[in-house]
């Protein structure tokens, strides 16, 4: 049996992991965040007292980066050098130190081959940035998730808040919301782009069944009689 590869890419709190873990579990597939991998390349930055743009400290850095993904019961855990920062790596100052870090190509590139390693041997779907242009570009499911800024930053505050994380106001989520929105398109190396072959959906008015339904109109019916072959053994 070939794997099933689906994409799903778009800007941060547009619903993406929300969405793609509504799909693995449907089709009994494996769920990866790819933004996760990164986050904790920040996380580590932040730890080790070095700025997340810089080129060579974060070069020298990446010589002895740990990360692990593990799965259990389609749940993702993150550790870094060996320690679970799943939670850790959720908050704010990290999402701004992932954005950063992210824009380098030696850390991409690290993090892009792990993901194609996983990816390789099992059914998947991603969620991220340059999943459908970079990561996986002969996926035949491939979408694009956008919404408004204020209603992804309304989400983020949501988000944050049932983590218990309440240090930022709205102004501060939809200011970092646009800074990371500005970072991530305009980087030279995997930037975040809309595939020409990628279906688009405007989640700013769905609820997360409606952009669920939408995404399952557009999978073949035979995925869903075949979920059970995909499901993991
Ligand atoms: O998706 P999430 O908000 O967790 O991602 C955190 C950051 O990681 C993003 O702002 C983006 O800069 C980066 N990222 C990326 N490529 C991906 C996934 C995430 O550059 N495939």
């Amino acid at each position: 049996m070939t794997h099933l590869q689906i994409a799903i890419d778009g800007p941060s709190g547009s619903g993406k992991s929300t969405l793609a873990k509504s799909v693995s579990r449907i089709l009994g597939i494996l769920y990866l965040d790819t933004g996760a991998m990164y986050r904790a390349c920040g996380l580590k930055a932040i730890l080790s007292g070095i700025a997340p743009k810089d080129e060579v400290k974060v070069s020298e850095m990446l010589k002895t980066l740990d990360i692990d993904i593990r799965f259990a019961d389609g749940d993702q855990r993150v550790f870094l050098d060996g320690r679970d920062v799943s939670s850790e790596i959720r908050k704010p100052e990290v999402s701004v130190a992932a954005s950063d870090i992210s824009s380098l190509p030696e850390v991409r590139t690290k993090m892009v081959a792990m993901q194609r390693q996983i990816a390789e041997s099992r059914s998947v779907v991603l969620d991220g940035r340059d999943i459908g242009s970079h990561v996986l570009p002969d996926a035949p499911y491939k979408f694009f998730l956008t919404a408004d800024p204020e209603e992804r930053a309304k989400r983020r505050l949501e988000e944050l808040a049932l983590r218990g994380i309440h240090t930022q106001s709205y102004e501060e989520v939809l200011a970092d919301i646009r800074y990371r929105d500005h970072q991530d398109s305009t980087r030279s190396f995997a930037p975040l782009v809309k595939m020409p072959d990628a279906v688009v959906i405007d989640t700013t008015k769905n609820t997360q069944e409606q952009t669920l339904q939408e995404l399952l109109q557009c999978l073949p019916r035979e995925l869903f009689s075949s979920a059970g072959e995909n499901r993991e053994k």
